[in-house]
């Protein structure tokens, strides 16, 4: 039976087999591993792709948030307003500089609802956090407009839209900041760990770039209590490799995600339309249907990898606890919880496995089970 996987890494190392390991060969004959040229190289590349003047390499994207919050003084009696139905990271980042997030629900399309932020805003709300999910930029026009109106800085977790664009304008180019991931499962992938902030405020960037290593102006002095969270050399020479491949990733995932649309076409899963002022990358592609966990269950049987992303609001799970919500406070966000699954959408997905889904998603709406 063919077998179509969520991921398939062992199929990116083949295409990309030359290239790799001409990077190990050049950092490991170098000797640099830490603090090395090629870290400012990639950050420069990466500033002109996305659109800002500044970017700072990191060692994750959850870190690119929590020392990009530290450095707009976020902590304490401040409350950021982001969505529920995110990976925990972003809230968690949150609770991590001690401000309180408080959540507003979001639309059809799974991003933050501009609607249900305005009506969060309290006179301790300093900050909104929008999430461009699954490769989708939330609707920035107007969450921009009301950051303005209250003067709230505006904090893009971009950890799943490299390359999507709102508008003309790219993910990340928004806000007062915006933080990347290049974990493994992102599209623009690192081999391990690595994450960057994006801004274009060169104060703020000068900031983190002291946070992320220790606090060091220069070998021995100390200018701010910091951590270390820099990007390893390694993994920056990869991404600096894989970003020149970005376009036809994007390239292939959006065919793919039109692919999916022409032949789901007609059946009971509902797929968010793109509107058209949206470029989508397709980090994840979302079907929406009831009945999910045993259309899960049967596309397993048919060999056919899927993901949820994410089961669990992140109001409901147990460490939120202490911020007091309970069962229906998101109605949205927890229906799409029930109904959401992701379909394979990597950039080594070929037509045949693609029909191979569609037929299985088609035979289950059918009602003829196979094994
Ligand atoms: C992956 C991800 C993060 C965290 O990135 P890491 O690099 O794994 O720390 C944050 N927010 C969202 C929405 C993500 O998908």
């Amino acid at each position: 039976m063919r077998q179509v996987p969520y991921v398939n890494f062992r199929a990116q190392y083949d295409d990309e087999k030359g290239e790799i390991h001409k990077v190990v060969e050049k950092v490991f004959s170098a000797g640099e591993f830490v603090g090395g040229a090629g870290v400012g190289v990639l950050e420069e590349e990466l500033a002109a792709y996305i659109g800002v003047r500044h970017v700072v390499a990191l060692n994750s994207g959850t870190d690119a948030l929590i020392l990009g919050m530290r450095a707009v003084g976020l902590g304490p009696g401040d409350e950021v307003i982001t969505p529920p139905n995110s990976f925990v990271a972003s809230t968690a980042a949150i609770v991590a500089v001690g401000a309180r997030p408080v959540f507003a629900d979001v639309r059809d399309d799974q991003n933050i609802d501009p609607e249900a932020v305005a009506a969060a805003i309290t006179p301790r709300t300093r900050a909104v956090m929008p999430v461009h999910l699954a490769g989708r930029v939330a609707d920035m026009t107007p969450i921009m407009q009301l950051a303005e109106r209250h003067g709230l800085a505006v904090i893009e977790d971009a950890a799943q839209s490299i390359g999507s664009r709102y508008e003309d304008r790219n993910s990340g180019s928004f806000g007062t900041f915006a933080a990347f991931s290049a974990h493994p499962l992102k599209n623009l992938n690192a081999a391990g760990d690595g994450g960057f902030l994006a801004t274009n405020d060169k104060a703020l960037a000068e900031k983190v770039k002291l946070y992320r290593s220790h606090g060091l102006v220069d070998r021995n002095t100390v200018a701010v209590w910091g951590t270390v969270s820099r990007m390893d050399v390694l993994q920056a020479g990869l991404l600096s490799m894989r970003l020149r491949r970005l376009p036809q990733i994007i390239d292939r995932r959006r065919r793919n995600a039109e692919r999916y649309r022409q032949l789901l076409d007609g059946t009971p899963v509902f797929i968010p339309p793109c509107r058209n002022h949206e470029f989508n990358t397709f980090h994840v592609f979302v079907v929406q249907t009831d009945r999910r966990d045993e259309l899960q269950a049967d596309l397993a049987r048919s060999g056919i990898g899927t993901a949820i992303h994410y089961p669990i609001p992140i109001h409901l799970q147990p460490a939120a606890a202490e911020l007091g919500h309970k069962k229906g406070d998101f109605p949205v966000t927890e229906r799409q919880a029930q109904r959401i699954l992701s379909l394979p959408i990597h950039q080594y997905l070929t037509e045949a496995d693609q029909v191979h889904v569609a037929n299985a998603i088609k035979s289950f709406s059918n009602g003829r089970r196979h094994s």
